[in-house]
């Protein structure tokens, strides 16, 4: 990539207990509100699980305004230098949960973090052990770990089916059973309920994908990582290239761009190469090409995704908003 790295990409989280969380969504938004940032930050009783793109002065700026108060001290900033903002605004918001899913979990059972040095011995140990990916599937579908397993785990009780489906097979007080996600934060509350089921060697990759790749590099990782901005899927590593893992949906090409279906009462998340894109128009199937509803299709700027249909409101003909309706979006 030829433009300049103008600005730092921040990901991190912290499980220290917040006593006033409203408090500090106030005190994020005075001190990132006066900055040249967007972000996404939930900020909960449990915590806060930040993601933030500035220019990399405010990043700096504000990854010492944290490290000097106390119950950020030893956050973990994970810094990808990218060339613009890649979130659309400043989100800063309470959230009763940082990490979504419909059950309490006792996150002080955690299992063991594992740093990205241990990880990848461990990868490359014979032994045998169980190595699952605690994402969503279309984060799988571009990258993943050589061999890891993608156990159903968007809601609890799928993925605690899917452990005491585990348990019969295997004998939990001996299988290791390694565990990644994309920064970390979703292992903390995933190793916690393998726990509590009964296993007894759990592993969670200390900082996720994000922090192996900058550790590591790309060593036993296939494809690419799966983000939740606008850059929607970027190399693990500055260093190795990765072989393309994802198929075009339309034509069955290797590709890993992902876009939202241009038919914004559809929105589906989807892999499609340039070639498709332009013949679809930006859409998952033929059905959607004839909806009401399509957001503009440029051959050079294709829509961003996760941008919401209201960006788009204004390049449409007033008929077309008239039946407007929510729509999905993966997050
Ligand atoms: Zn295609
Ligand atoms: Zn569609």
């Amino acid at each position: 990539m030829s433009q300049e790295h103008t600005h730092w990409v921040l990901a991190y989280y912290s499980f220290t207990p917040l006593a006033d969380p409203h408090g500090e969504v106030a005190k994020h938004k005075a001190f990132l509100g006066a900055r040249d940032a967007t972000c996404r930050v939930y900020i909960s009783e449990q915590g806060l699980n930040g993601q933030l793109s500035a220019i990399r002065a405010d990043a700096e700026a504000y990854i010492e305004w944290m490290h000097q108060r106390p119950e950020f001290k030893d956050v973990r900033f994970k810094v990808h230098p990218y060339h613009e903002q890649v979130f659309p605004r400043l989100t800063i918001k309470y959230r009763p949960k940082l990490v979504a899913i419909d059950a309490d979990v006792d996150l002080s059972l955690g299992g063991e973090h594992v740093s990205p040095k241990r990880w990848q011995e461990m990868l490359e140990s014979t032994d045998e052990r169980i190595l699952i990916d605690v994402r969503n599937d279309y984060e799988w579908k571009v990258g993943r770990f050589e061999g890891a397993e993608l156990p159903p785990c968007e809601t609890f009780r799928e993925f605690t089916a899917y452990a005491d489906n585990l348990k019969e097979k295997t004998d939990p007080k001996k299988i290791p059973v390694m565990m990644y996600c994309t920064g970390g934060i979703r292992c903390e509350l995933y190793s916690a309920i393998l726990k509590e089921k009964g296993f007894d060697k759990v592993y969670q990759l200390d900082g996720g994908v994000i922090g192996y790749g900058l550790d590591q590099g790309s060593k036993h990782w296939l494809g690419k990582l799966f983000v939740f901005d606008d850059r929607m899927a970027v190399p693990i590593s500055t260093q190795e290239e990765s072989p393309v893992i994802g198929t075009c949906h339309h034509c069955g090409k290797a590709n890993d761009s992902y876009y939202n279906c241009a038919n914004m009462d559809c929105n589906n998340l989807f892999l499609c190469c340039p070639e498709c894109l332009e013949k679809h128009k930006g859409c998952c199937t033929t059905t959607c090409e004839q909806a009401p509803r399509i957001r503009p299709f440029h051959q050079l700027n294709p829509h961003k995704p996760f941008r919401r249909w209201y960006t788009y409101e204004k390049d449409l003909p007033a008929e077309a908003m008239q039946h407007k309706k929510g729509t999905k979006t993966h997050k």
